[in-house]
């Protein structure tokens, strides 16, 4: 497990979790122990209604973890809800590098982001995709910076901390576990657009097809 320590750019006294150390040997055991599962895509209910809160922090969540890893590798997604392989639990896992190209591993059950202060709300207008919307891409503004309260595998309280892409990435994922999608912030003519740009693209990784 990482551990934490006190991160320069936190707030006096704030204590975020070290997910930086061992990130690619860490990410590759979880992804050695897991199964790789199809992924759920835009239509499917489970991505369109809040998941269950985590309450058993045993063996299984562990095994839910190891196969969350084994499936964003094989999809080469940056971020993977549970329910994104069609498990209604909240717990999301992430593989993303922030802006200085430094690479984040982690998980975070139960996630809660931080309101932030307005003057924090510096919004980044990049392009934004998802594992669940397969070769669909549009400009998603979002703030360049987020901190996310929950708790790790083992039921601990943690806090990550996010700038960059990896602050886009958290935001994306815990929004998945309370049902949205990044296209559900989106204009209608864009996610139009997005719509249309999945029904021309063959996803490159298996999905659990709509009914
Ligand atoms: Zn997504």
């Amino acid at each position: 497990m990482a551990q934490q320590q006190e991160s320069p750019s936190g707030a006096a006294g704030e204590v975020f979790i070290d997910d930086t150390t061992d990130a690619a040997a860490r990410e590759e055991a979880h992804v050695s122990r897991g199964t790789v599962r199809p992924i759920t895509v835009v239509g499917n209910p489970l991505l369109h209604k809040e998941c269950q809160d985590v309450t058993e922090f045993g063996p299984e969540l562990a095994t839910l973890v190891d196969d969350m890893f084994a499936s964003q590798r094989a999809a080469t997604g940056a971020g993977l809800a549970a329910n994104q392989i069609g498990v209604d639990l909240k717990i999301f896992v992430y593989d993303c590098h922030d802006d200085e190209g430094v690479r984040h591993v982690g998980h975070v059950c139960n996630p809660v982001l931080d309101e932030l202060p307005a003057e924090q709300r510096v919004l980044d207008d990049n392009s934004e995709g998802c594992l669940s919307v397969p070769g669909a891409y549009c400009p998603t503004p979002r703030p360049d910076y987020a901190v996310v309260r929950g708790q790790d595998i083992e039921g601990k309280p943690i806090t990550v901390e996010g700038t960059g892409y990896f602050a886009r990435c958290l935001q994306h994922e815990t929004d998945h576990l309370y049902g949205y999608l990044y296209i559900d912030r989106l204009s209608k003519r864009d996610r139009k657009d997005v719509m249309r740009q999945m029904a021309e693209n063959t996803p490159r990784y298996e999905i659990v097809p709509n009914d």
